[in-house]
């Protein structure tokens, strides 16, 4: 393990008051090392040779979400993506794009969105997840 990843680990779980432990270590590496959310299959699929199994794997982003280090970031075919909370508040995450094309997902960092109001009284807004869908650039080009 690279040692700048090695120090990340141990900001981010010193930050969130955890206990450095094999499998939080190997986890938030994947987090750190991918471009794009990770549903719990890629994790497990990246960390084989460690040997963690799915129940670990979520018991760990379970503890991760509970500390605030980690979102869920949206549900595709039933399944959870997580991703670092990174620059992301309690109330808003970064919009994910995903091409209806390719099927290609990014994570659009750059682009803020005004917070949705309320619609009606009594309706309280926790937090605004956004997924646009459209032709990514490769595809948008090809066709
Ligand atoms: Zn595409
Ligand atoms: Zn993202």
């Amino acid at each position: 393990m690279k040692s700048d990843v090695k120090r990340k680990i141990e900001k981010l779980l010193s930050s969130a008051n955890l206990r450095r432990t094999g499998p939080r270590a190997a986890i938030l590496r994947v987090l750190l090392g991918a471009r794009k959310p990770q549903t719990a299959g890629q994790i497990a699929a990246e960390l084989d040779s460690a040997g963690l199994n799915k129940v670990t794997i979520y018991r760990t982003l379970e503890s991760f979400i509970g500390a605030g280090l980690v979102h869920k970031v949206f549900l595709q075919e039933r399944t959870w993506h997580f991703e670092l909370s990174g620059n992301c508040t309690e109330s808003q995450c970064h919009p994910h794009f995903t091409c209806t094309n390719c099927g290609d997902m990014q994570c659009l960092m750059e682009m803020t969105l005004p917070m949705a109001k309320s619609p009606h009284k009594g309706f309280v807004i926790g937090r605004q997840r956004v997924q646009l869908e459209g032709l990514c650039p490769k595809c948008n080009l090809n066709l």
